[in-house]
């Protein structure tokens, strides 16, 4: 039976951080805040997979809280939705994210974050949509006060 899941995350954008989505570096004056590396898209896709399983979210499994997680690296969260997906003898259908985000230019960035995202989810790259929007300059997100994300999953699962 095919199990579709939502996912939304955001993280302010503040001077002193790497900038950080879908796990590429992207060269910019400001990077996002947060207890890991603040990877806003991989975390919207993480809880994707995880409402798709009808599981807790992102920060039921890897707490803010935890020091294990500071500074980690956003793919170890995927890996281990993945995981989950496997366990429950799932399989990842596809995955589609929109990034939204005033500045920097991020469409230069996708077909690598495409990469790294299937690669953490041990996947095929014609699974995964990345988009990225600006928000017309509306709202926090228009004065580049934080970066939001969005996506979804769709996880065939036995029943
Ligand atoms: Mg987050």
């Amino acid at each position: 039976m095919n199990h579709v899941g939502i996912g939304y995350d955001v993280h302010p954008l503040v001077e002193g951080r790497k900038l950080i989505l879908g796990g590429v570096e992207i060269a910019y004056s400001k990077g996002l805040a947060g207890h890991s590396d603040a990877d806003v898209l991989m975390h919207a896709i993480c809880d994707a997979l995880l409402g798709a399983l009808g599981e807790s979210d992102i920060g039921h499994f890897f707490p803010n809280t935890d020091p294990r997680w500071q500074g980690a690296a956003s793919k170890t969260f995927l890996q281990e939705a993945a995981r989950q997906v496997k366990f429950r003898e799932g399989t990842i259908v596809n995955i589609d994210a929109t990034v939204i985000a005033e500045q920097p230019r991020l469409a230069p960035h996708v077909s690598a974050m495409k990469e790294n995202i299937a690669a953490a989810l041990g996947i095929n790259l014609k699974r995964v949509g990345v988009k990225a929007t600006t928000n017309e300059h509306l709202g926090f997100v228009g004065r580049e006060e934080g970066i939001a994300a969005m996506a979804v999953a769709s996880v065939e699962l036995p029943e």
